[in-house]
């Protein structure tokens, strides 16, 4: 499942259902709010009463405002109970979370490591370390028999974060939430994310995802629907294929394509669509897709399923195409 988070003070009910309602147009699932202090955190069941997806209310160390998150009816609270303090806030917030039957998830960050552990392995943050400190907090609920536990194994980098989920999925059973932490701006981070939770996913690790990217949360929501598709794992929305282009290339395709992927951004369908240089390899190599153009002289060559259907200007294509995919 895809999951965001929102980049709005949860104090602004306002502010933050309507970036909450714009993200679940854009096909996020789960989303995760900020809740710094008791204002924010009693402010999460007008929120929750006027979204649609499971809300998640992300807290540090107040156990306060983790059982005050559970009275207000959130979905699910992110805490590291090797945080929250005494053994006995733990349990209340554990038996609040099992009686209304929410899950923790625990969220175990490289910069957040604890120092006894970080010790053991020479101050370095490896995949053992991280997935020793998840464990360390997973026993902490276990210990009051509290088991309905989501992990995160999240680090900056591609390499430790996929060692450290791999690590983690041959020692517990608990659902796995996936993501690079801090990734980066969106060009970059949503190449880098796509790699590490890509892999994760490719071999069968992890339940839910999110792309944390230095951008909207929107983009974050697309990206991660982008993997998905990507590894065939869910539908949702076009798939664009498009060619490189090369000196067959006889039309101006790169604008083109970048118009027909704007024009189709909103198709919930699942369709492929391809945008091709050339009517030499285009239907052919795009033969799969349930519509899509090639480019001829100064033509567009229209296709579907491989079958050409008709040859436009130039100049019509973007319109002529558009029509063809609302008659699908
Ligand atoms: Fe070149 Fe045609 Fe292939 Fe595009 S589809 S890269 S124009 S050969």
């Amino acid at each position: 499942m895809v999951q965001s988070m929102c980049n709005t003070d949860t104090r602004d009910v306002q502010a933050t259902v309507k970036q909450i309602k714009a993200l679940e147009k854009e096909g996020c699932e789960i989303i995760r709010v900020a809740v710094l202090d008791m204002t924010a955190a009693k402010k999460l069941g007008q929120i929750k009463r006027q979204i649609q997806i499971p809300l998640v209310a992300d807290i540090h160390f107040d156990y306060q405002l983790a059982l005050e998150a559970v009275r207000q009816g959130v979905d699910k609270i992110r805490i590291n109970p090797g945080n929250i303090g005494s053994l006995d806030r733990i349990k209340k917030v554990a038996d609040a979370c099992k009686e209304k039957k929410i899950p923790i998830r625990i969220g175990v960050n490289s910069g957040s490591i604890e120092s006894r552990i970080l010790k053991k392995y020479k101050n370095k943050v490896t995949p053992k370390s991280m997935v020793e400190s998840a464990l360390y907090h997973v026993k902490l609920l276990e210990k009051f028999d509290f088991r309905d536990i989501v992990i995160s194994l999240k680090a900056p980098d591609v390499n430790r974060t996929v060692s450290a989920y791999q690590l983690l999925s041959e020692k517990v059973n608990y659902p796995l939430h996936l993501g690079i932490t801090e990734a980066g701006t969106k060009w970059s981070g949503t190449i880098k994310s796509a790699i590490g939770i890509g892999t994760l996913l490719y071999q069968g690790i992890g339940d839910t995802i999110r792309v944390s990217l230095t951008d909207s949360p929107i983009e974050e929501v697309k990206a991660g629907w982008e993997i998905l598709k990507d590894l065939d794992l869910r539908k949702r929305g076009r798939i664009l294929i498009s060619c490189p282009t090369c000196g067959r290339t006889q039309i101006d395709l790169i604008p083109l394509a970048k118009k027909i992927e704007k024009a189709t951004e909103n198709i919930e369908k699942p369709i492929t669509i391809a945008v091709m240089g050339c009517a030499v390899n285009g239907p052919g190599e795009a033969r799969e897709a349930d519509i899509g153009v090639a480019g001829g002289k100064k033509l567009g060559i229209i296709f579907r399923k491989g079958k050409v259907i008709k040859t436009v200007k130039e100049k019509d294509i973007l319109l002529a195409l558009m029509a063809e995919i609302k008659k699908l």
